[in-house]
């Protein structure tokens, strides 16, 4: 009953509720005079600049908006290429004299600020001399107030002029792809579009446990995820999670987090149980890929202050839990023109049918074709744990179009009839597709890239991770064969033909990468092999394809990054590699030698006590000896296995390819032994000498 009410009462406020802490574009018609406003609206539609003056108009309203809430500072909120969200707050505060204040904000302080930012990771783009960055507002994206902070998004930029963020390249990959996809709409007759959208909606998935449980464990605070930690009696096998029955605490959690989420003017919309114990994910309603970056950012960082205040941790790590399912993030994608259309919706009409079919032709040469570099953007430690693991896509990109499309485009290579559209061979931009149905089959879930009726779901994301590399790459690899495509089809004397004749060929030759079968299939990445498809298994298998040639003049060539910017980013995730494993690595060490030895230890000489003790009165001692020995001989080889781990982390060589390929070659192995060895000591050790909660715990205590 109370719920019940409870449900009402948000819902009835909910309009009210929603976009409440954004200065959004109702608020700006609002506060702003027509010319702003009208100045603002152009500069978003069409790219235009501002001048100072409106700027300041905007600056004030915003300042005055943000005190009413109960604002008293402002920060420019930024992506540096650390993957998470970075702000500093200015107050608002302005000293006039005789010890008054007033609330100042000015146009320059909107636009332009200069946070002291020189210890962001800038991959050597940013020489001591010239160590602050600057911050510019993206008037494309809504300023919002978070915990009494008006947050201004903004790209941030060096001196010289280099991206040092992660919105900068997509705001460039978005003009891009939005150029060239017109270019190709101009042929089929269309007129009035004027600007092409990346949309993104991102499902996010994360684990919550309770808070007292995870201060007692070094490694989820450490590294984010367990590195010891034997099998609970059960895990995920009675699949009764999935869909289940919510739990009132994590009820209260996301009831919470929706509110949270929704005054920020982020549509959140669907909120489930996951596969294993403790997981859950939510998805919000899709929008522009800028838009829908800023805000999955914000919702990992939501998920995290608001898990807090119910006494949990929301865990993003892609796997916190060994032996059950990790996290992701499936990243839906597509392109609408501000028409209203969606470019890979199946039309009703000749003419829509063969722009779909076009626009499908581009999205498989490229991924074909930059297979590669799109592994890379999924290519971090912590999703190396899920790729390839039966429970996320394999290493492996292909494409999932569902058995309707699939034969459709195998009719079009072929030149051959559909078995059920009657005897008819598909004439592009003459013919009416038939109606293709969203296949949502178990075969779908295992692609790494399926087409789900009217977008793609590029499913090898991590839970963690910025949704911002993949969309970047999406939106380039797309732009790229737009405009190979535009390039052939503009100079045509014969469109029909020459269009018919291009989407074959483009079939033909990438049909390599359509696979519809079952991705977990060992059979499938030995096929795979055969097609020459690449299977880069791990991160620092695929990070050196992030500066193959071919890979960077992709994105040189459309103004994406510079050559500096893109090599840049590429050493960043390489150190990045090797801190994350030196890291994990250490703590292992750290557990072993002050945690878990001194335990052990301690247990196997009360078991020794107590059978010197027995055996002096001539009871028999067999369970305490032996398991006394048990413990002896694996606490030996812990030691072994833990020496080996200090001289491995030692041995990290200095230069930081070297250095990755050798923690992937020896420091993995190493921290598997070790654990191995700590895993059965758990299983043998009294919990009440267990130095930390067990899996059972820490799964099933929420
Ligand atoms: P699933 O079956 O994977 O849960 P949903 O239909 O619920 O799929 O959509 C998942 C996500 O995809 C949501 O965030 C939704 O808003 C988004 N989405 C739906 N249509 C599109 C589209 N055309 N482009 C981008 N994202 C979309
Ligand atoms: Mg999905």
């Amino acid at each position: 009953m109370r719920v019940l009410e409870d449900t009402s009462m948000t819902a009835m406020k909910l309009p009210e509720l929603f976009g409440s802490q954004v200065f959004n574009e109702d608020t700006m018609k609002e506060r702003l005079s027509s010319a702003s406003y009208g100045a603002w609206k152009k500069c978003v539609t069409e790219g235009t600049s501002l001048d100072i003056s409106t700027a300041n108009e905007i600056a004030e309203a915003m300042k005055q908006w943000a005190v009413e809430k109960g604002a008293t500072h402002y920060t420019h909120w930024f992506q540096p290429m650390t993957g998470v969200t970075a702000e500093k707050h200015d107050s608002f505060i302005d000293p006039v004299g005789g010890g008054k204040i007033v609330m100042e904000f000015s146009g320059k302080e909107l636009v332009r600020g200069e946070p002291d930012a020189s210890s962001f990771p800038s991959g050597g783009l940013r020489a001591t001399f010239e160590a602050r960055g600057y911050t510019a507002w993206d008037p494309t994206a809504f300023a919002f107030i978070k915990e009494g902070s008006l947050c201004i998004p903004t790209i941030f930029c060096s001196y010289s002029g280099h991206a040092l963020d992660k919105k900068t390249p997509l705001l460039r990959s978005m003009d891009e792809v939005s150029r060239q996809a017109i270019r190709i709409l101009r042929l089929f007759g269309d007129k009035e579009t004027r600007r092409v959208t990346a949309q993104v909606g991102p499902e996010q998935e994360y684990f919550l446990i309770d808070k007292e449980l995870y201060n007692r464990r070094k490694d989820l605070r450490m590294t984010g995820r367990t590195l010891f930690g034997a099998r609970p009696p059960r895990g995920q096998e009675l699949d009764d999670h999935y869909f289940g029955a919510i739990k009132p605490r994590v009820a209260a959690y996301m009831k919470d987090l929706d509110e949270t989420l929704w005054a920020l003017g982020i549509p959140s919309k669907t909120k489930h149980n996951e596969v294993a114990p403790s997981q859950h994910e939510m998805a919000p309603i899709y929008t522009d890929a800028n838009a829908a970056c800023d805000q999955n950012q914000l919702v990992m960082e939501m998920m995290k202050k608001v898990a807090d205040r119910h006494g949990l941790v929301c865990l993003l790590h892609e796997k916190p839990f060994a032996g059950v399912n990790g996290s992701g993030k499936h990243d839906n994608w597509s392109l609408g023109t501000d028409t209203g259309k969606n470019l890979f919706k199946p039309g009703s009409t000749p003419s829509q049918n063969a722009r779909f079919l076009l626009f499908l032709a581009a999205f498989i040469k490229g991924v074909d074709d930059y297979q590669d570099f799109l592994r890379t953007t999924v290519a971090f430690p912590g999703n190396d744990h899920r790729l390839g693991a039966q429970e996320a896509p394999p290493a492996v990109i292909s494409i999932f179009l569902g058995d309707e499309l699939n034969a459709v485009v195998e009719s079009i290579i072929q030149g051959t009839q559909f078995k059920d559209a009657g005897k008819r061979t598909l004439q592009i931009g003459v013919d009416v597709l038939p109606s293709i149905r969203q296949d949502n089959t178990d075969r779908n879930r295992t692609s790494p890239m399926a087409f789900t009726g009217n977008k793609f779901e590029f499913r090898m994301l991590g839970s963690s991770q910025s949704i911002s590399g993949p969309n970047i790459a999406l939106n380039t690899i797309m732009a790229e064969e737009l405009k190979q495509f535009a390039d052939q089809l503009e100079g045509s004397a014969d469109f029909q033909a020459d269009l018919s004749a291009l989407i074959k060929k483009t079939f033909t030759e990438h049909q390599r990468i359509i696979f519809n079968g079952n991705g977990y299939d060992d059979a499938w990445i030995a096929e795979a092999e055969k097609r020459g498809l690449c299977n880069l298994k791990s991160a620092a298998d695929a990070l050196p394809a992030y500066v193959a040639p071919k890979n960077v003049e992709l994105f040189v060539k459309h103004g994406i990054y510079t050559r500096e910017e893109i090599q840049a980013r590429y050493e960043i995730h390489v150190e990045n590699y090797t801190a994350v494993l030196s890291i994990e690595a250490s703590t292992m060490i750290d557990m072993i030698r002050h945690d878990i030895l001194p335990a052990v230890s301690e247990y196997a000489a009360e078991l020794c006590d107590r059978a010197s003790g027995k055996q002096s009165h001539g009871v028999p001692c067999g369970y305490e000896t032996g398991t006394a020995k048990e413990i002896g001989e694996l606490t030996d080889r812990l030691v072994n296995a833990c020496t080996a781990l200090v001289a491995g982390l030692e041995g990290v060589p200095a230069g930081p390819e070297e250095a990755m390929r050798y923690c992937h070659d020896v420091l993995i192995p190493g921290m598997a032994t070790a654990r191995t060895v700590v895993d059965t000591l758990e299983v043998v050790t009294a919990a009440r000498y267990w130095p930390m909660p067990v899996y059972s715990e820490l799964l099933f205590s929420v």
